[in-house]
């Protein structure tokens, strides 16, 4: 019936997530593992081995964390919130890694107000993880336009960049788990992003060319 293939299609995708999550910590388990015997048999350049360790370490605990915020929409529960002061501090916050590439943020803030109904740190964290990406894809000196305005009954949100943008090739696969193109990136931000706005009704866009830059538009239901 339609239900079992449903079914299992949705265990396949948990498969096939287990299966990624799995060898995403697996790699620097292994190397963990690998400097620790050095370290046993005394093989020297230990200050050398510990900063690699801790790299390693945080590796695992970056995809541990990002993947931690998916499961909690069942503990937290949602409440009014200003999506308008949500995105105002979460712009503050990501200041901070911006100016470090002479990067300008502009707030487009056409309302004063939008009130949705959240898990508040779930929302933040997809617009730290959109501009995030938007600061990680555009050259020093760029600029990044954060906007809001409503419409339909949403809240619509928009992150645009004017950096590196995504080939055509790569568009269909981003927000895939580990789909990443970065040395030290996780490939989850995005996937993650796309789950949380799911779960509370929205929708999320995304418009780019390579060589021009990127737009995430990102519509959440409005509290009435
Ligand atoms: P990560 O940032 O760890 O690579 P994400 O899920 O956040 O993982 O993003 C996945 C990939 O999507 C990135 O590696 C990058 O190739 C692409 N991407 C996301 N946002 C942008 C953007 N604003 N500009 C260009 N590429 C982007
Ligand atoms: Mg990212």
């Amino acid at each position: 019936s339609e239900e079992l293939i449903y079914h299992s299609e949705k265990l396949s995708a948990v498969g096939q997530l287990a299966a990624g999550i799995a060898h995403e910590i697996r790699n620097p388990l292994t190397s963990l593992k690998g400097f620790l015997q050095l370290i046993q048999f005394n093989k020297g350049g230990k200050d050398e081995y510990f900063e690699i360790m801790n790299s390693e370490f945080n590796r695992i605990e970056q995809i541990l964390n990002e993947l931690l915020i998916l499961s909690k929409p069942q503990t937290m529960e949602k409440e009014v919130t200003s999506l308008v002061q949500l995105l105002d501090h979460t712009v503050t916050l990501l200041n901070t890694q911006a100016i470090i590439k002479n990067i300008k943020i502009r707030k487009e803030f056409q309302i004063n107000d939008a009130e949705i109904e959240c898990a508040e740190h779930q929302i933040k964290q997809v617009f730290v993880n959109l501009i995030k990406n938007a600061i990680e894809a555009t050259p020093n000196g760029g600029k990044i336009t954060v906007s809001i305005t409503k419409r339909d009954g949403n809240a619509v949100v928009i992150v645009k960049d004017n950096g590196c943008g995504i080939p055509k090739g790569k568009l269909k696969r981003i927000g895939e788990p580990f789909f990443t193109t970065k040395d030290k990136g996780t490939g989850l931000g995005l996937m993650v992003s796309y789950q949380i706005i799911e779960d509370h009704g929205g929708k999320v866009h995304v418009d780019s060319e390579e060589g021009v830059g990127t737009t995430f538009t990102v519509h959440l239901p409005l509290v009435q």
